[in-house]
């Protein structure tokens, strides 16, 4: 079908912020790309993708911003961080709308992932001036053993549609501070935020004296260019979110060359629902996890496994919330579930509700609806899905709103089913027994990076280190020490004696 060429209201609204920020306009038509907004299908720019030339001489600017950014003294390097974060405050209404706009999240999602941008710089700023390592008592006399953290060199930041703009803020607030620049190449789905998020980052350098060149460099492009990233040595640390197919080709890849990791990857996150647990609560919760951001979060709700005793009460009430939940246009403030990201996100949503019903679920919901786009936008209504047994598509994340549902009789078999499947990721128990919620929190409990209790799966906070296991690819971002993993360690061991001890009782007198 004929897509509508002459501007309108989604395109208008991202030219005037463009153009707030100081952006040229052509820098909405350079390329041949269309980007097109999930809410309508509207087209509301064409970009041009970089080239591995392009990518290639980037991290060589890169490298040199390294040799001067790595002396500066880390609280000043806090004080751009600041400035950013003060950016961000004041353009947090027009780029929290360019998520919505360009993603398809609801405007109050939009806002809030603008408002974890502010809180990781808030965090990275008093964070700049710890960076802290430890001394320790050494095994010889007139001996002391200490440990720095240096800056590590370029890190190479890969960003997934669904969160355009917070994960390379929970990245580049860290690296920067930690004395490295950042390269990055968000998702081909999502070019405008980064370019508006880069932006604000230009204007916060511009407000200090002696920020390098090249301190952040954006590179819109494919994967391709996200393969020279990984491939170059130049290129200290590579944080990448997204898939695990895309986690396997990039973690191979860089420990091919030995280069550092922070993969960040695919969910397949569960609630165990016990028959003490507060239903009302659990309803709320369970229905913000599975619906909200119609289900492409990494942290969704994908699976809930419940016990036999509140099946009947509490499967029914759920069936409701999803035949009832507002469904269309996301910027509207009574919408909570707003567009697929495109086409390919909604064949595969369809694909897997088919194979659940062949494995025997019990399909509700999950149907094409009308939303204010016409046939190139797509949104659906939730799909909640009853599972004989935890088979075929449960194993896998589809990055859509399902939620299969398992029953369980006794805690250990939850357990079982909770952990069966391939990710680690996100997880939650709903229960007022202390018993079932410290065992999950226990080392046989949940086998999740994040584990919740009476809450979702999703909704993470900045201070604490975000990321999880198995295929999600053990990485960590964001609060507590993630910081360390963009640093290099160094342990020194300092002799302010006149003998020379060797460790262990070695003996070597020439
Ligand atoms: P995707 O894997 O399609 O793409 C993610 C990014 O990787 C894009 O920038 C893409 O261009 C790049 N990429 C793809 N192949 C590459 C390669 N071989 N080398 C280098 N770069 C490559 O993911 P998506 O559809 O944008 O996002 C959805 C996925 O991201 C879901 O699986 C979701 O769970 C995951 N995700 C995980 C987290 C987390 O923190 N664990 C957060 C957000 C999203």
């Amino acid at each position: 079908m004929n897509k509508p060429e002459a501007p309108t209201s989604l395109s208008r609204d991202v030219a005037a912020f463009f153009a707030e920020l100081g952006l040229p306009a052509e820098s909405l038509s350079q390329g041949s790309t269309e980007i097109r907004s999930p809410i309508n299908g509207e087209i509301i720019a064409r970009v041009r993708f970089a080239d591995a030339a392009e990518a290639k001489a980037a991290i060589g600017r890169s490298a040199e911003a390294f040799r001067q950014w790595r002396v500066v003294p880390a609280p000043v390097r806090g004080e751009l961080i600041r400035q950013l974060g003060n950016e961000l405050r004041a353009a947090k209404e027009g780029l929290g709308r360019l998520v919505t706009i360009e993603t398809g999240k609801i405007l109050s999602e939009g806002l809030g992932e603008v408002q974890e941008m502010i809180d990781i710089c808030d965090f990275a700023v008093g964070l700049s001036r710890q960076l802290y390592g430890l001394t320790m008592v050494s095994e010889r006399a007139d001996h002391r053993l200490m440990e720095q953290w240096h800056p590590l060199g370029p890190t190479g930041v890969i960003t997934a549609f669904n969160f355009p703009v917070a994960v390379w803020s929970w990245n580049a607030a860290l690296a920067l501070v930690c004395g490295n620049p950042v390269i990055w190449k968000p998702s081909e789905k999502t070019p405008l935020t980064a370019m508006a998020t880069t932006a604000l980052f230009r204007r916060a350098a511009a407000r200090l004296d002696n920020i390098p060149a090249d301190l952040v460099t954006l590179l819109i492009g494919g994967r391709d260019v996200g393969e020279v990233l990984v491939d170059d040595p130049r290129v200290a640390l590579v944080s990448a979110t997204g898939s695990t197919g895309m986690g396997r080709i990039v973690g191979e890849r860089l420990a091919r060359r030995f280069g550092r990791a922070i993969l960040e990857l695919g969910g397949n996150n569960a609630a165990i629902l016990c028959p003490s647990a507060d239903l009302d609560l659990a309803l709320r919760a369970t229905a913000f996890s599975a619906i909200g951001t119609a289900g492409q979060r990494c942290t969704s709700l994908r699976r809930i496994i419940v016990h036999g005793s509140v099946y009947d009460s509490f499967v029914p009430r759920l069936k409701k919330v999803y035949d009832t939940v507002t469904i269309g246009n996301p910027i509207d403030g009574s919408t909570l579930v707003g567009p697929l990201i495109d086409k390919r996100s909604y064949e595969a949503m369809q694909k897997a509700l088919e194979a659940a019903a062949q494995a025997g679920g019990k399909v509700h919901g999950g149907k094409r609806v009308k939303g204010p786009g016409g046939d190139d936008a797509y949104y659906v209504s939730p799909a909640l899905v009853e599972m004989p047994a935890q088979t075929g598509p449960v194993l896998n994340e589809t990055f859509a709103p399902i939620l299969y549902v398992l029953r369980y009789e006794n805690f250990d078999e939850a357990l079982a089913l909770h952990n069966g499947v391939p990710q680690g990721l996100s997880s939650a128990i709903f229960t007022t027994d202390l018993r079932e919620s410290e065992r999950f929190l226990s080392a046989s409990g949940s086998d999740c990076g994040l584990a919740n209790v009476n809450m979702g799966s999703s909704g993470a906070e900045i201070g604490g280190a975000f990321g999880g296991e198995k295929e999600t690819g053990g990485g960590r971002e964001s609060g507590s020490d993630a910081w360390k993993a963009y640093m290099r360690r160094v342990t020194s061991a300092i002799n302010f004696g006149h003998a020379l001890p060797l460790a262990q009782g070695v003996k070597f007198d020439i």
